[in-house]
């Protein structure tokens, strides 16, 4: 199409210009025939008169020939007398010419002309008539001059296919330019295309680089710069987004953000956290999730706008307590969607549960004894006044006056353990110093029993770290049991092993030994073997539960074993506290 056009852009005014080319030559050709003729036909009216026709072919002969024309000479009649191009003989058997258009003319008295091939030599003329009176013995008639054009059209056709051949070149050149050009572009336009298809997946380092001087240069720079542009604002959001997402993934809280379907369309890592057994959140609907149909109806009617938030408490499974709060939000203009807000609770709900039993357990531990005291001295109030009675009342008050006072000191140190601010003075300590300690204030029910204590700690063995304070009151507690459950006459053993950076200490006594199923119950609080219950007297059911906190806190363990290790009946307390790596013993306020 392209070449088409330049094809005829290139014809058109070459035709035009040949045509009026041979136009003006033509012209000028008449014009010059004019001229010659009417020079001609001067010269001959100067001339002396001819002889006859013979004198008037020679004379027309020797002025064609400086002229480079052909000169005919016809009477009126249109037959030839004399014609300078042909032989005289001949010149009788020329056709007639006056059927000729520039002789009919010239008969009219005007200048004759017409453009023809001759006859005689069959190449293009241009003749010139004009009539011209008698001269001697030559009658009037008509005196023609032909111009002959074959040099002329001859030179024409040379300049025309000079034209052509300036066409097909220029042709060629424009199609070669044009095809390098079509070449080029569409090779530039699919780098632009693939450099496009990149940064729109996010490589602008994708881009082509043009040479300033290329004409998709500015195109180039302009999409560059654009990219980069795109590229730094999709940094900013991502950067943005993630910043978000670390926020919201740093919240405690469960966020669930529902979309305006109802559906989940993001969620925090919390809530990833609390919801584990559904492999994938989002796109689901909040009841899949959380098996509510309450919290369902909220997130429906929150989004349809019935209500704006919602607040409540759910129960997942059997132990998890959530606070959920819901909020309708507008995600984009005339979106709107909620967000789930889930603030686990599980843990106060657990703690709530941990008081309320220890206050039930605490009063309840407090009523007997408190009910004993009430009854006796009721019964010393009556108008009693047997002395043994007496005496056995005061007694049974003393003990369960002593066993309040015991239990309320227990629960003052579990509290003082228990207490996070409570200032712990750790540093290296023998454990033996501690032991012996405790045995002090052992001996005497230890007396009374008949039960010896076997001190088998290791003498060389490692400092331990500990608060000599709380390690004399986990010794204490431990040992105070072993006496008491200790069959008279027995033997409490203590001994030590030390492993890595851990010193473990066991306390074992021969008495009836613990069962299996109450192992890691005895370590509660208030919790007491059951078979034992009736013969304890003075037990509040904390000594363990102590025990258990301070070596917690110190970062050990505590357990039992029961039958013991070398399967004697009896039960043998072990515990872990971290060795020391110093050998001396720090001084401590005791
Ligand atoms: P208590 O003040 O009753 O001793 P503890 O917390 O020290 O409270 O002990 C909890 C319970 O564990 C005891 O009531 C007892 O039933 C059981 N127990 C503790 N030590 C021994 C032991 N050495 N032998 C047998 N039973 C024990």
């Amino acid at each position: 199409m392209l070449w088409g056009i330049f094809l005829l852009a290139l014809f058109l005014p070459t035709l035009y210009y040949n045509n009026y080319l041979k136009n003006e030559i033509l012209l000028e050709t008449q014009t010059r025939a004019a001229r010659e003729l009417s020079l001609i036909k001067d010269l001959m009216l100067r001339e002396k008169e001819f002889e006859g026709p013979g004198q008037l072919h020679d004379w027309l002969a020797k002025v064609s020939g400086p002229l480079q024309v052909r000169i005919t000479y016809a009477d009126e009649g249109g037959r030839i007398i004399a014609d300078s191009d042909v032989p005289f003989d001949q010149v009788s058997g020329l056709d007639n010419v006056a059927r000729r258009p520039e002789i009919t003319e010239a008969y009219g008295d005007s200048m004759g002309s017409s453009l023809r091939t001759a006859r005689v030599s069959d190449s293009n003329l241009l003749y010139v008539a004009q009539r011209i009176e008698g001269r001697g013995k030559i009658p009037g008639g008509v005196l023609r001059v032909a111009i002959p054009l074959s040099n002329i059209f001859y030179a024409l056709r040379n300049v025309a296919i000079l034209q052509r051949l300036i066409i097909l070149v220029g042709f060629i050149a424009f199609a070669l330019t044009s095809l390098g050009l079509m070449v080029s572009t569409s090779r530039s336009v699919s780098l632009l295309s693939e450099a496009a298809e990149s940064i729109g997946q996010g490589n602008v380092k994708a881009l082509v680089q043009f040479h300033p001087d290329h004409y998709f240069y500015p195109l180039a720079k302009s999409i560059r710069e654009n990219a980069e542009r795109v590229d730094s604002y999709i940094k900013t959001i991502m950067e943005q987004k993630s910043q978000l997402e670390s926020i919201l993934d740093g919240i405690e809280e469960g966020l669930l953000l529902l979309d305006s379907t109802g559906r989940i369309d993001s969620s925090n890592r919390a809530a990833r956290k609390m919801f584990t057994s559904v492999p994938e959140l989002k796109g689901r609907r909040p009841l899949e999730v959380i098996r509510s149909p309450e919290l369902q109806t909220a997130c429906n009617r929150v989004l349809e706008n019935e209500i704006h938030s919602y607040h409540s408490e759910v129960t997942i499974g059997a132990d998890r307590y959530y606070h959920v709060h819901i909020i309708r939000i507008e995600q984009q203009k005339d979106d709107y969607g909620a967000i789930i807000a889930l603030h686990d609770i599980s843990e106060l709900k657990r703690l709530e549960k941990v008081r309320r039993d220890f206050v039930a357990n605490a009063s309840h531990e407090l009523r007997t004894p408190l009910t004993s005291i009430k009854g006796y001295t009721e019964v010393l109030m009556s108008d009693e006044s047997d002395p043994d009675v007496r005496s056995s009342c005061l007694e049974v008050i003393f003990k369960n006056t002593n066993l309040i006072i015991k239990i309320v000191n227990d629960l003052l140190q579990l509290a003082k353990v228990e207490d996070y601010n409570t200032i712990m003075d750790i540093r290296p300590v023998r454990p033996e110093d501690g032991l012996m300690e405790a045995w002090k204030a052992c001996t005497p029910a230890a007396a009374q029993r008949g039960v010896s204590l076997e001190n088998d700690l290791m003498p060389e063995g490692p400092l331990v770290m500990a608060d000599f304070d709380q390690l004399v009151q986990v010794f204490r507690n431990l040992l105070e049991n072993a006496v008491r459950y200790s069959s008279p006459g027995g033997k409490v053993e203590v001994f030590s092993s030390v492993e890595n950076d851990r010193v473990t200490i066991g306390v074992s006594d021969s008495g009836p030994g613990i069962p299996k199923h109450d192992q890691q119950r005895i370590f509660e609080r208030f919790f007491r073997v059951e078979r034992y219950r009736g013969k304890e007297s003075g037990s509040t059911g904390l000594g363990l539960a102590i025990c258990r906190h301070i070596v917690r806190s110190h970062g050990g363990a505590i357990w039992v074993e029961s039958p013991r290790k070398d399967m004697s009946s009896g039960s043998t307390f072990f515990f872990t506290l971290p060795a020391s790596e110093t050998l001396q013993v720090s001084p401590h306020m005791s």
